[in-house]
């Protein structure tokens, strides 16, 4: 996971097209799992490589530590938590 400053910079990793895309991720600790869908981020079209908008891969983070709590509360271990964005 790294940051891209401008959209339209090439991926630095292989100098590929960076795609908007809408994806997942999962994150897991203590034997939680957590996912997030419809993540807007930009994706290298040869390699994969995933960047987020400056700031983009923080909130993401925030997102989860968020959803931690949820599911800690809410003692849904058993369950896993999904979380998902949708445009309005
Ligand atoms: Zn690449």
């Amino acid at each position: 996971m790294k940051k891209a400053d401008i959209e339209t910079a090439p991926c630095s990793e292989c100098g590929g097209r960076l795609e908007k895309k809408y994806i997942s991720q999962e994150f897991e600790r203590e034997g939680l799992k957590v996912k997030l869908l419809g993540i807007a981020a930009l994706v290298c079209s040869k390699c994969r490589e995933i960047y987020f908008q400056p700031g983009g891969a923080d909130k993401v983070a925030e997102a989860a530590n968020s959803l931690f709590r949820l599911a800690q509360a809410e003692k849904q271990h058993k369950h896993g938590l999904t979380a998902q964005l949708c445009r309005a």
